[in-house]
Protein backbone atom coordinates (compact mmCIF):
# COMPACT_ATOMS: atom_id res chain seq x y z
CA UNK A 1 0.00 0.00 0.00
CA UNK A 2 1.50 3.21 -0.75
CA UNK A 3 1.45 5.71 2.19
CA UNK A 4 0.50 9.02 2.11
CA UNK A 5 3.30 11.94 2.82
CA UNK A 6 3.28 15.23 4.03
CA UNK A 7 3.73 17.47 1.04
CA UNK A 8 3.01 21.28 -0.04
CA UNK A 9 -0.06 19.91 -1.40
CA UNK A 10 -1.50 18.14 1.34
CA UNK A 11 -4.77 17.27 1.72
CA UNK A 12 -4.69 17.01 5.58
CA UNK A 13 -5.38 19.64 7.74
CA UNK A 14 -3.04 18.52 10.57
CA UNK A 15 -0.39 15.47 10.89
CA UNK A 16 -2.30 13.82 13.66
CA UNK A 17 -6.48 14.24 14.95
CA UNK A 18 -6.91 13.11 18.60
CA UNK A 19 -9.80 12.69 20.02
CA UNK A 20 -9.78 13.41 23.55
CA UNK A 21 -8.01 15.66 25.82
CA UNK A 22 -7.57 13.18 28.56
CA UNK A 23 -4.34 11.60 29.83
CA UNK A 24 -3.78 9.82 26.85
CA UNK A 25 -4.65 12.20 24.20
CA UNK A 26 -2.97 14.80 26.06
CA UNK A 27 0.36 12.90 26.28
CA UNK A 28 0.25 11.57 22.86
CA UNK A 29 -0.62 15.51 21.42
CA UNK A 30 2.68 16.88 23.75
CA UNK A 31 5.27 14.00 22.37
CA UNK A 32 4.36 13.83 18.88
CA UNK A 33 4.29 17.57 18.96
CA UNK A 34 7.74 17.44 20.29
CA UNK A 35 8.58 15.17 17.25
CA UNK A 36 7.39 17.56 14.97
CA UNK A 37 3.92 16.76 14.29
CA UNK A 38 1.04 19.58 13.86
CA UNK A 39 -1.26 18.03 16.08
CA UNK A 40 -5.31 19.19 16.73
CA UNK A 41 -6.56 17.84 20.34
CA UNK A 42 -10.03 17.94 20.09
CA UNK A 43 -11.60 17.66 23.37
CA UNK A 44 -16.00 16.90 23.59
CA UNK A 45 -15.87 19.17 26.70
CA UNK A 46 -15.90 23.24 26.90
CA UNK A 47 -14.03 23.87 30.22
CA UNK A 48 -10.19 23.53 30.35
CA UNK A 49 -10.38 22.25 33.97
CA UNK A 50 -12.76 19.20 33.01
CA UNK A 51 -11.56 16.01 34.69
CA UNK A 52 -12.69 12.20 34.84
CA UNK A 53 -14.98 11.95 38.28
CA UNK A 54 -15.08 8.22 38.16
CA UNK A 55 -11.22 7.34 39.04
CA UNK A 56 -8.92 7.00 42.34
CA UNK A 57 -6.10 8.10 40.59
CA UNK A 58 -3.23 5.98 41.80
CA UNK A 59 -0.88 6.36 39.42
CA UNK A 60 1.23 3.17 39.16
CA UNK A 61 5.27 3.35 39.02
CA UNK A 62 5.08 2.06 35.51
CA UNK A 63 4.08 5.89 34.71
CA UNK A 64 6.47 8.18 36.39
CA UNK A 65 9.19 7.82 33.54
CA UNK A 66 6.32 9.51 30.82
CA UNK A 67 5.51 11.90 33.95
CA UNK A 68 8.64 12.72 33.70
CA UNK A 69 9.73 12.73 30.18
CA UNK A 70 6.44 15.09 29.97
CA UNK A 71 8.34 17.46 32.15
CA UNK A 72 4.86 17.16 34.98
CA UNK A 73 7.17 15.60 37.89
CA UNK A 74 7.72 19.08 39.96
CA UNK A 75 4.67 20.61 39.24
CA UNK A 76 2.85 17.13 40.78
CA UNK A 77 5.14 17.32 43.87
CA UNK A 78 4.56 21.04 44.06
CA UNK A 79 0.47 20.70 43.78
CA UNK A 80 1.00 17.95 46.46
CA UNK A 81 1.34 14.57 44.99
CA UNK A 82 1.32 11.75 47.27
CA UNK A 83 4.37 8.93 46.43
CA UNK A 84 2.20 6.10 46.50
CA UNK A 85 3.27 3.44 48.72
CA UNK A 86 1.14 0.89 49.46
CA UNK A 87 0.51 -1.97 52.11
CA UNK A 88 -2.53 -5.42 50.76
CA UNK A 89 -4.11 -7.41 53.08
CA UNK A 90 -4.75 -11.09 52.95
CA UNK A 91 -5.94 -13.62 54.70
CA UNK A 92 -2.52 -14.55 55.55
CA UNK A 93 -1.52 -11.03 56.95
CA UNK A 94 -0.65 -7.94 55.68
CA UNK A 95 1.89 -7.67 52.70
CA UNK A 96 4.40 -4.85 53.15
CA UNK A 97 6.60 -4.06 50.42
CA UNK A 98 9.45 -2.24 51.60
CA UNK A 99 13.22 -1.20 50.43
CA UNK A 100 16.14 -3.69 50.70
CA UNK A 101 18.39 -2.61 52.96
CA UNK A 102 20.79 -0.54 51.44
CA UNK A 103 19.07 -1.42 47.81
CA UNK A 104 17.38 1.49 45.75
CA UNK A 105 14.11 2.95 47.20
CA UNK A 106 10.95 1.26 45.58
CA UNK A 107 9.81 2.40 42.49
CA UNK A 108 6.95 4.71 42.96
CA UNK A 109 4.37 7.42 41.09
CA UNK A 110 1.87 9.08 42.72
CA UNK A 111 -1.71 9.53 43.91
CA UNK A 112 -2.90 13.12 42.78
CA UNK A 113 -6.73 13.82 42.15
CA UNK A 114 -8.06 14.16 38.55
CA UNK A 115 -9.39 17.71 39.15
CA UNK A 116 -5.52 18.59 39.63
CA UNK A 117 -4.49 15.82 37.50
CA UNK A 118 -6.51 16.10 34.07
CA UNK A 119 -6.43 20.38 34.10
CA UNK A 120 -2.47 20.30 34.25
CA UNK A 121 -1.82 18.11 31.64
CA UNK A 122 -4.43 19.70 29.42
CA UNK A 123 -3.18 23.02 29.97
CA UNK A 124 0.57 21.34 29.06
CA UNK A 125 -0.38 19.89 26.02
CA UNK A 126 -2.31 23.11 24.88
CA UNK A 127 1.14 25.45 25.51
CA UNK A 128 3.14 22.90 23.55
CA UNK A 129 4.27 24.41 20.36
CA UNK A 130 2.65 22.07 17.46
CA UNK A 131 -0.62 21.38 19.41
CA UNK A 132 -3.86 23.14 18.93
CA UNK A 133 -6.16 22.46 21.97
CA UNK A 134 -9.86 22.47 20.31
CA UNK A 135 -12.25 22.41 23.26
CA UNK A 136 -16.34 21.82 22.68
CA UNK A 137 -15.12 19.32 19.28
CA UNK A 138 -17.20 15.79 19.68
CA UNK A 139 -15.89 13.17 17.52
CA UNK A 140 -18.75 11.65 15.71
CA UNK A 141 -17.74 9.38 12.82
CA UNK A 142 -14.37 8.65 10.86
CA UNK A 143 -13.52 10.09 7.55
CA UNK A 144 -12.31 6.80 5.41
CA UNK A 145 -10.53 6.59 1.69
CA UNK A 146 -9.06 4.03 0.51
CA UNK A 147 -9.26 1.71 3.01
CA UNK A 148 -7.71 3.85 5.64
CA UNK A 149 -8.78 6.40 8.33
CA UNK A 150 -8.57 9.73 6.50
CA UNK A 151 -9.71 11.88 9.38
CA UNK A 152 -12.76 12.69 11.76
CA UNK A 153 -16.30 14.22 11.89
CA UNK A 154 -16.82 16.62 14.92
CA UNK A 155 -19.61 18.91 16.35
CA UNK A 156 -18.37 22.02 17.35
CA UNK A 157 -19.76 25.01 19.04
CA UNK A 158 -20.00 26.51 14.99
CA UNK A 159 -21.33 23.17 13.44
CA UNK A 160 -20.24 20.25 11.98
CA UNK A 161 -16.29 20.44 10.76
CA UNK A 162 -14.24 17.89 8.79
CA UNK A 163 -11.07 17.51 9.98
CA UNK A 164 -8.54 15.00 8.18
CA UNK A 165 -4.72 13.74 9.36
CA UNK A 166 -2.36 11.36 8.40
CA UNK A 167 -2.99 9.53 11.48
CA UNK A 168 -6.07 9.87 13.55
CA UNK A 169 -5.94 8.61 17.49
CA UNK A 170 -8.77 7.62 19.78
CA UNK A 171 -7.97 8.77 22.96
CA UNK A 172 -11.29 9.23 23.91
CA UNK A 173 -12.21 6.56 26.93
CA UNK A 174 -13.90 3.29 27.19
CA UNK A 175 -16.79 4.65 25.02
CA UNK A 176 -14.55 5.80 22.57
CA UNK A 177 -16.75 7.54 19.32
CA UNK A 178 -13.39 6.52 17.20
CA UNK A 179 -12.68 3.11 18.46
CA UNK A 180 -16.64 2.21 17.87
CA UNK A 181 -16.19 3.54 14.21
CA UNK A 182 -12.62 1.67 13.76
CA UNK A 183 -12.05 -1.33 11.42
CA UNK A 184 -10.73 -3.00 14.49
CA UNK A 185 -11.56 -6.32 16.11
CA UNK A 186 -12.34 -6.17 20.37
CA UNK A 187 -12.68 -8.23 23.29
CA UNK A 188 -14.94 -7.85 25.93
CA UNK A 189 -15.05 -9.77 29.68
CA UNK A 190 -17.98 -9.16 32.74
CA UNK A 191 -16.76 -7.60 35.46
CA UNK A 192 -17.94 -9.49 38.63
CA UNK A 193 -17.88 -6.51 40.79
CA UNK A 194 -19.45 -2.93 41.35
CA UNK A 195 -17.54 -0.30 42.97
CA UNK A 196 -18.26 2.93 44.87
CA UNK A 197 -15.48 5.79 45.73
CA UNK A 198 -15.73 8.84 47.91
CA UNK A 199 -12.72 11.41 49.13
CA UNK A 200 -12.88 12.63 52.81
CA UNK A 201 -10.64 14.78 54.94
CA UNK A 202 -9.55 13.98 58.36
CA UNK A 203 -9.03 10.07 57.51
CA UNK A 204 -5.65 9.19 58.58
CA UNK A 205 -3.58 5.67 56.88
CA UNK A 206 -1.36 3.87 59.53
CA UNK A 207 2.14 5.01 58.03
CA UNK A 208 0.71 6.88 55.35
CA UNK A 209 0.43 4.09 53.30
CA UNK A 210 -1.87 3.19 50.57
CA UNK A 211 -4.02 0.02 51.41
CA UNK A 212 -5.94 -2.63 49.29
CA UNK A 213 -7.83 -5.32 50.86
CA UNK A 214 -8.29 -9.12 49.29
CA UNK A 215 -11.58 -10.21 50.99
CA UNK A 216 -12.04 -12.40 48.50
CA UNK A 217 -13.77 -11.75 46.23
CA UNK A 218 -14.58 -8.39 47.46
CA UNK A 219 -11.92 -5.52 47.20
CA UNK A 220 -11.77 -2.27 49.30
CA UNK A 221 -8.96 0.57 49.18
CA UNK A 222 -7.75 3.80 50.46
CA UNK A 223 -5.20 6.29 48.76
CA UNK A 224 -4.05 9.35 50.21
CA UNK A 225 -3.83 12.03 47.72
CA UNK A 226 -2.93 15.79 47.66
CA UNK A 227 -4.77 18.64 49.74
CA UNK A 228 -5.32 15.83 52.53
CA UNK A 229 -7.55 14.16 50.93
CA UNK A 230 -8.09 10.19 51.38
CA UNK A 231 -9.70 8.10 48.51
CA UNK A 232 -12.20 5.15 49.62
CA UNK A 233 -13.41 2.93 47.47
CA UNK A 234 -15.42 -0.43 47.52
CA UNK A 235 -15.70 -3.04 45.51
CA UNK A 236 -17.72 -5.98 46.03
CA UNK A 237 -19.16 -8.61 44.28
CA UNK A 238 -22.02 -8.25 41.73
CA UNK A 239 -24.56 -10.65 44.28
CA UNK A 240 -24.62 -7.70 47.08
CA UNK A 241 -25.30 -4.82 44.83
CA UNK A 242 -28.88 -5.02 45.68
CA UNK A 243 -28.90 -4.59 49.16
CA UNK A 244 -26.06 -2.32 48.80
CA UNK A 245 -27.85 0.01 46.50
CA UNK A 246 -31.23 0.04 48.88
CA UNK A 247 -28.86 2.24 51.40
CA UNK A 248 -25.95 3.36 49.42
CA UNK A 249 -23.94 5.66 52.09
CA UNK A 250 -25.37 3.04 54.88
CA UNK A 251 -23.82 0.05 53.24
CA UNK A 252 -20.56 1.78 51.74
CA UNK A 253 -20.00 2.66 55.72
CA UNK A 254 -20.98 -0.30 56.91
CA UNK A 255 -18.67 -2.15 54.60
CA UNK A 256 -15.37 -0.12 55.13
CA UNK A 257 -16.14 -0.09 59.11
CA UNK A 258 -15.97 -4.23 58.57
CA UNK A 259 -12.68 -3.99 56.95
CA UNK A 260 -9.38 -5.21 58.99
CA UNK A 261 -7.66 -2.95 60.36
CA UNK A 262 -10.49 -0.58 59.08
CA UNK A 263 -9.67 3.68 59.06
CA UNK A 264 -11.57 5.47 61.08
CA UNK A 265 -14.25 6.71 58.79
CA UNK A 266 -16.70 7.82 61.44
CA UNK A 267 -14.36 10.17 62.29
CA UNK A 268 -13.76 11.50 59.13
CA UNK A 269 -15.88 14.14 57.01
CA UNK A 270 -16.82 12.89 53.58
CA UNK A 271 -16.15 15.97 50.90
CA UNK A 272 -17.61 14.11 47.73
CA UNK A 273 -20.42 12.27 46.56
CA UNK A 274 -20.22 8.81 46.86
CA UNK A 275 -20.54 7.82 42.93
CA UNK A 276 -19.72 4.46 41.22
CA UNK A 277 -20.33 2.45 38.39
CA UNK A 278 -22.60 -1.22 38.65
CA UNK A 279 -21.06 -2.61 34.94
CA UNK A 280 -17.52 -2.18 33.97
CA UNK A 281 -16.67 -4.76 31.59
CA UNK A 282 -13.04 -4.86 30.79
CA UNK A 283 -12.38 -4.23 27.08
CA UNK A 284 -9.48 -4.80 24.50
CA UNK A 285 -8.98 -3.90 21.22
CA UNK A 286 -6.24 -4.15 18.21
CA UNK A 287 -4.97 -0.83 19.22
CA UNK A 288 -4.32 0.44 15.83
CA UNK A 289 -5.25 0.21 11.72
CA UNK A 290 -3.85 1.83 8.56
CA UNK A 291 -4.13 5.87 9.08
CA UNK A 292 -5.42 4.96 12.96
CA UNK A 293 -4.29 3.82 16.61
CA UNK A 294 -6.49 3.97 20.07
CA UNK A 295 -4.09 4.47 23.42
CA UNK A 296 -5.54 4.41 26.93
CA UNK A 297 -9.24 3.06 27.19
CA UNK A 298 -10.14 3.50 24.09
CA UNK A 299 -7.44 0.48 23.64
CA UNK A 300 -7.76 -1.69 26.34
CA UNK A 301 -10.17 -0.81 29.40
CA UNK A 302 -8.89 -2.71 33.00
CA UNK A 303 -10.97 -3.31 35.83
CA UNK A 304 -10.93 -0.49 37.68
CA UNK A 305 -9.59 -2.83 41.15
CA UNK A 306 -5.90 -3.12 39.94
CA UNK A 307 -5.72 1.01 39.14
CA UNK A 308 -3.50 0.76 36.21
CA UNK A 309 -5.67 2.70 33.39
CA UNK A 310 -3.87 5.91 33.92
CA UNK A 311 -0.44 4.47 33.72
CA UNK A 312 -1.28 2.50 30.60
CA UNK A 313 -2.71 5.67 28.88
CA UNK A 314 0.13 7.75 29.85
CA UNK A 315 2.67 4.66 28.71
CA UNK A 316 0.49 3.30 25.38
CA UNK A 317 0.81 7.41 24.43
CA UNK A 318 4.69 7.23 24.91
CA UNK A 319 5.05 3.89 22.90
CA UNK A 320 2.66 5.13 20.14
CA UNK A 321 4.73 8.49 19.85
CA UNK A 322 8.11 6.64 19.76
CA UNK A 323 6.97 3.82 16.86
CA UNK A 324 4.99 6.49 14.78
CA UNK A 325 6.67 9.50 15.66
CA UNK A 326 9.44 9.31 13.10
CA UNK A 327 7.27 7.91 10.56
CA UNK A 328 5.21 11.24 10.91
CA UNK A 329 8.64 13.19 10.38
CA UNK A 330 8.99 11.74 7.25
CA UNK A 331 11.39 8.75 8.40
CA UNK A 332 9.91 4.95 7.30
CA UNK A 333 6.24 4.05 6.41
CA UNK A 334 3.29 5.56 8.88
CA UNK A 335 1.24 2.26 8.77
CA UNK A 336 4.35 0.05 9.12
CA UNK A 337 5.32 2.12 12.47
CA UNK A 338 1.10 1.73 13.55
CA UNK A 339 1.18 -1.96 12.88
CA UNK A 340 4.64 -2.34 15.53
CA UNK A 341 2.58 0.00 17.87
CA UNK A 342 -0.70 -2.71 18.39
CA UNK A 343 2.10 -5.30 18.63
CA UNK A 344 4.17 -3.52 21.54
CA UNK A 345 0.89 -2.75 22.46
CA UNK A 346 -0.25 -6.24 22.56
CA UNK A 347 3.39 -7.67 24.48
CA UNK A 348 3.12 -5.56 27.23
CA UNK A 349 -0.54 -5.59 28.00
CA UNK A 350 -2.11 -8.50 27.11
CA UNK A 351 -1.36 -10.91 29.63
CA UNK A 352 -2.22 -8.26 32.05
CA UNK A 353 -5.53 -8.17 31.02
CA UNK A 354 -5.77 -11.98 30.75
CA UNK A 355 -5.12 -12.28 34.28
CA UNK A 356 -7.48 -9.00 35.58
CA UNK A 357 -10.06 -10.68 33.21
CA UNK A 358 -9.67 -13.98 35.08
CA UNK A 359 -9.83 -12.24 38.32
CA UNK A 360 -12.75 -10.03 37.35
CA UNK A 361 -15.10 -13.00 37.48
CA UNK A 362 -15.30 -12.33 41.12
CA UNK A 363 -13.25 -15.38 42.86
CA UNK A 364 -11.61 -16.07 45.59
CA UNK A 365 -7.81 -16.78 44.72
CA UNK A 366 -6.82 -19.63 42.78
CA UNK A 367 -4.13 -22.25 44.39
CA UNK A 368 -1.46 -19.94 42.59
CA UNK A 369 -2.38 -16.57 43.71
CA UNK A 370 -2.83 -18.17 47.18
CA UNK A 371 0.80 -19.43 47.15
CA UNK A 372 2.34 -15.95 45.36
CA UNK A 373 0.42 -13.53 47.92
CA UNK A 374 0.80 -15.74 50.94
CA UNK A 375 4.07 -16.06 50.75
CA UNK A 376 4.59 -12.45 50.12
CA UNK A 377 2.83 -11.48 53.23
CA UNK A 378 5.86 -13.78 55.22
CA UNK A 379 8.63 -12.85 52.85
CA UNK A 380 10.24 -9.25 52.26
CA UNK A 381 11.98 -10.24 48.92
CA UNK A 382 8.73 -11.86 47.57
CA UNK A 383 6.57 -8.62 48.73
CA UNK A 384 8.95 -6.25 46.75
CA UNK A 385 8.53 -8.31 44.27
CA UNK A 386 4.33 -8.46 44.69
CA UNK A 387 5.27 -4.69 44.18
CA UNK A 388 7.15 -4.28 41.34
CA UNK A 389 3.71 -6.19 39.25
CA UNK A 390 1.09 -4.39 41.33
CA UNK A 391 3.13 -1.32 39.78
CA UNK A 392 3.22 -3.00 36.36
CA UNK A 393 7.04 -2.77 35.96
CA UNK A 394 6.99 -6.37 35.40
CA UNK A 395 4.77 -8.20 33.63
CA UNK A 396 3.04 -11.84 34.28
CA UNK A 397 5.48 -14.06 33.24
CA UNK A 398 8.24 -12.44 35.09
CA UNK A 399 5.90 -12.05 38.38
CA UNK A 400 4.70 -15.69 38.04
CA UNK A 401 8.92 -17.14 36.66
CA UNK A 402 9.73 -20.38 37.72
CA UNK A 403 12.37 -18.74 40.63
CA UNK A 404 9.55 -16.89 41.78
CA UNK A 405 7.36 -19.50 42.35
CA UNK A 406 9.83 -21.84 43.82
CA UNK A 407 10.93 -19.13 45.87
CA UNK A 408 7.40 -19.03 47.38
CA UNK A 409 7.40 -22.80 47.61
CA UNK A 410 9.94 -22.59 49.91
CA UNK A 411 8.83 -19.94 52.07
CA UNK A 412 5.70 -21.58 52.75
CA UNK A 413 6.93 -24.92 53.33
CA UNK A 414 9.58 -23.38 55.78
CA UNK A 415 6.36 -21.16 57.21
CA UNK A 416 4.70 -24.27 57.70
CA UNK A 417 7.63 -26.64 59.88
CA UNK A 418 8.45 -23.31 61.63
CA UNK A 419 4.47 -23.44 62.92
CA UNK A 420 4.62 -27.34 63.41
CA UNK A 421 7.92 -27.04 65.82
CA UNK A 422 5.99 -24.34 67.63
CA UNK A 423 2.93 -26.61 68.14
CA UNK A 424 5.26 -29.53 69.17
CA UNK A 425 7.05 -27.09 71.81
CA UNK A 426 4.08 -26.25 72.99
CA UNK A 427 2.59 -29.24 73.41
CA UNK A 428 5.73 -30.95 75.29
CA UNK A 429 5.81 -27.92 77.88
C1 LIG B 1 -13.99 3.51 39.57
C2 LIG B 1 -12.70 3.67 38.82
C3 LIG B 1 -11.52 3.83 39.52
C4 LIG B 1 -10.30 3.95 38.82
N1 LIG B 1 -9.15 4.10 39.55
C5 LIG B 1 -7.97 4.17 38.92
C6 LIG B 1 -6.76 4.31 39.66
O1 LIG B 1 -6.73 4.39 40.89
N2 LIG B 1 -5.60 4.36 38.96
C7 LIG B 1 -5.57 4.27 37.61
O2 LIG B 1 -4.48 4.30 37.03
N3 LIG B 1 -6.70 4.14 36.88
C8 LIG B 1 -7.90 4.10 37.50
N4 LIG B 1 -9.05 4.00 36.77
C9 LIG B 1 -8.96 3.97 35.30
C10 LIG B 1 -8.68 5.37 34.73
O3 LIG B 1 -9.65 6.27 35.19
C11 LIG B 1 -8.68 5.31 33.21
O4 LIG B 1 -7.99 4.17 32.79
C12 LIG B 1 -8.02 6.55 32.59
O5 LIG B 1 -8.72 7.71 32.91
C13 LIG B 1 -7.93 6.40 31.08
O6 LIG B 1 -7.44 7.60 30.52
P1 LIG B 1 -7.82 7.99 29.02
O7 LIG B 1 -7.09 9.26 28.74
O8 LIG B 1 -7.66 6.83 28.15
O9 LIG B 1 -9.39 8.26 29.05
P2 LIG B 1 -10.22 9.36 29.85
O10 LIG B 1 -9.53 9.80 31.07
O11 LIG B 1 -11.60 8.79 29.97
O12 LIG B 1 -10.25 10.62 28.83
C14 LIG B 1 -11.00 10.57 27.65
C15 LIG B 1 -11.22 12.01 27.17
O13 LIG B 1 -11.87 11.95 25.89
C16 LIG B 1 -12.95 12.88 25.89
N5 LIG B 1 -13.93 12.37 24.90
C17 LIG B 1 -14.75 11.30 25.03
N6 LIG B 1 -15.45 11.11 23.88
C18 LIG B 1 -15.06 12.09 23.03
C19 LIG B 1 -15.41 12.40 21.70
N7 LIG B 1 -16.33 11.68 21.02
N8 LIG B 1 -14.81 13.46 21.11
C20 LIG B 1 -13.89 14.21 21.78
N9 LIG B 1 -13.52 13.95 23.04
C21 LIG B 1 -14.09 12.88 23.67
C22 LIG B 1 -13.45 12.89 27.32
O14 LIG B 1 -14.21 14.05 27.61
C23 LIG B 1 -12.12 12.81 28.08
O15 LIG B 1 -11.56 14.08 28.28
C24 LIG B 1 -10.27 3.90 37.41
C25 LIG B 1 -11.46 3.75 36.71
C26 LIG B 1 -12.66 3.65 37.41
C27 LIG B 1 -13.94 3.49 36.62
Amino acid sequence: MTEPQSTEQDPCDYDVVISGAGLAGCAAAILLARRGARVALLERRSDPAAYKRLCTHSLTANAYPVLDELGLVPALEEAGAVRNEARWYTRWGWIVPRAAPGGPGLPYAYNVRRSVLDPLIRSRAAATPGVELLPGHRVTALVREAGRTAGVRASTPRGEREIRARLVVGADGRESAVAAAAPVRGRSHENGRFGYLAHFRGLPLPGGLGQTWFLEPDMAYAFPNDDGVTVLAVLPDKKRLPAFRADLEGSFLAFVRALPDAPPVDSAERVSKITGTVDYPLRSRVAAAPGLALIGDAALTGDPLWGVGCGWALQSAHWLAEEAGPALAGRGGLDRSLARYARRHRRRLAGHQWLAADFARSRPFNPLERLMFSAAARDEALARHMHLFASRLIGPLRFLSPAAVARASRVNLRHRAAARAGRGTKGAA
